[in-house]
This record gives structure tokens, C-alpha cells and sequence, in this order.
């Protein structure tokens, strides 16, 4: 009690600290309890979601620290019941060479229209789930509604994807989120290619680089520009801070959807001006060929 006498008159900041500290500690047990009687429901459909043995890696649930629109702690649990996630659709051969979209039957060409019309400036692409619903659906509220604590449910169809077809991701020196202009920034509270970017620095173990790739100028959303106009929109957006930093270096684009590849595309040809290696992309979606 003397302490705690002595300690209001004189130490009034300590303890305002610890009794911050304590309130965290008690909003950390006090969440556990509530997931003990309310267990996790599926993100789609509601329903409880089984324990299971595959959790979402360590890694992935240590790196949101130091981001203050995520708390530092998150149960390692699934978002999606297995039923759910059985809806998934995984990105699958014959792929595009170029973008990696699936091409179909028709396997007369080894790229895609798209790829073919645009000649995008990357080496490569990789999208590792088709573009629809209840994918599309989800992505919508990750990047829009706050949703951030699917890149759990997000990092581990890029891990699969990845991991299925053998990809050499070790060959890059630095993951690059697209970035988003610091107005959109400002509006959206946070930017989903970074949030997935992290995600996949920590993973596979690679450097994340957020703040030398950067957008120069705000531009419209592409999705509600037709298939040409996105690639005016998006021209001579970016810019690279240190472009020595870059040079010769092999460097992993990553965003959450490739329908054009037009941002991808910029971003690359930003990415090479500045000497860079080679450019590759990955995207946690892709859209089927139109
Ligand atoms: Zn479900
Ligand atoms: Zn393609």
C-alpha cells in the first residue's frame, strides 16, 4: 500500500503505464475467454469451424507487430470451414507462360489474349486462385471493410500454390507490395498488397521493400475503367525513391488481383528503368480469360 501511495504522488506516469499495460493484458484474456465460449465461425457460411492440425504458420501470425490497425496478437485459427474452403478455386494449368492465367482448352497459344495484345513488362506472373466468388467476395471485404485478418486464410493459398507447382520463389531479393497513393492511403486506413506483402516476406523468408516502389499520383480505381483505358490510367504512376537499392536486384511484385495486369505491368516497367533484374509478380487472385 505504500508503494502504491508513494508511487500516485511521485510516479504518476509509471503508473499510468502500468495500468495501461494491465488493461491490454486483461482485453487479451478477456478476448480469449469469449473465443472459449463463442468458438470461431466460418467467415461465409457461420458455421463452427472443427479444430484442425494444420494451423496457420508461426511466422504468419508473428509479423503483424508494429501495424496499428492489427492488433499484435491473433489466435493462429481458420477462417473458412472446410466445406467453404472446398469452394476455393486454385489457379491451375495449361497456364498463360507469361501471366500464368488458365488458358482453357484452347492451348493454341502459349499466352493468353491478354498477354499477347499487351505485352506486359514483367518476366512473369504468378495468381495462385481464380477471381470469383466466394473468393471475389472475400477480397472485396479484405481490401474495403477492414477485413485484415484474412491474410491468414489469404498467405496460406499462396503458400499451397506455390508449394504445388514448385515455384522458385527463393530467386527474388525483395517483395514489393503495390503501392497505394497516400490520399487512398489516408481514406482506406491501410493497403492489402502491403498487408499480403508482409505476410509473404515473413513466409518465405524474403526482404520486404514498402516504401521505395511508390505511386507518384492518385489515379482511378481500375475496376471501373474499361480494358484500354486502364492502361492510360495507370501510366507514369510510379516512382522509385532509391533506385541503387533496386539495381540488379531480382524483385517480387505482390498484389491482390491480376485481371489486366496493367498496374502489375507499370510497376515492372518502373522497376526495370531503375535496373532491376528480374521482375516477377505474384497475385493472391487472377481473372479467367474473357
Ligand atoms: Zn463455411
Ligand atoms: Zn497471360
Amino acid at each position: 500500500m505504500a508503494f502504491q501511495k508513494n508511487g500516485f504522488h511521485t510516479e504518476k506516469i509509471d503508473l499510468f503505464s502500468a495500468k495501461c499495460y494491465h488493461a491490454s493484458m486483461l482485453k487479451r484474456i478477456w478476448k480469449g475467454l469469449l473465443e472459449l465460449v463463442y468458438p470461431p465461425n466460418c467467415f461465409l457460411c457461420k458455421n463452427f469451424i472443427p479444430p484442425t492440425e494444420d494451423h496457420t504458420s508461426k511466422n504468419v501470425n508473428e509479423w503483424s507487430s508494429g501495424w496499428d490497425f492489427v492488433p499484435s496478437h491473433f489466435p493462429s485459427r481458420e477462417e473458412l470451414c472446410p466445406g467453404c474452403l472446398k469452394l476455393i478455386e486454385y489457379n491451375r494449368p495449361p497456364f498463360c507462360l507469361k501471366c500464368s492465367r488458365f488458358l482453357g482448352e484452347d492451348i493454341r497459344h502459349p499466352l493468353c489474349k491478354e498477354c499477347r495484345l499487351t505485352k506486359p513488362h514483367f518476366d512473369f506472373a504468378w495468381g495462385c486462385c481464380i477471381y470469383k466468388d466466394p473468393l471475389k467476395d472475400l477480397i472485396h471485404k479484405f481490401k474495403y471493410s477492414q477485413k485484415t485478418l484474412l491474410r491468414h486464410t489469404f498467405l496460406k493459398f499462396i503458400r499451397t500454390f506455390i508449394a504445388d507447382y514448385h515455384f522458385d520463389i527463393h530467386q527474388f531479393d525483395f517483395v514489393v507490395p503495390i503501392p497505394l497513393h497516400s490520399s487512398r492511403l489516408r481514406e482506406r486506413g491501410y493497403n492489402q498488397s502491403q498487408i499480403l506483402a508482409l505476410g509473404v516476406a515473413e513466409t518465405f523468408d524474403i526482404s520486404l521493400s514498402e516504401h521505395n516502389l511508390i505511386r507518384t499520383r492518385p489515379t482511378k480505381p481500375q475496376i471501373e475503367l474499361s480494358q484500354k483505358e486502364r492502361w492510360t490510367n495507370i501510366r507514369g504512376a510510379f516512382r522509385i525513391k532509391l533506385p541503387d537499392k533496386f539495381k540488379n536486384k531480382n524483385i517480387l511484385i505482390i498484389d491482390d488481383l491480376l485481371t489486366t495486369g496493367a498496374t502489375a505491368s507499370e510497376a515492372a516497367k518502373t522497376l526495370k528503368d531503375a535496373g532491376a533484374g528480374t521482375v516477377g509478380v505474384l497475385t493472391l487472385s487472377v481473372t479467367l480469360e474473357k
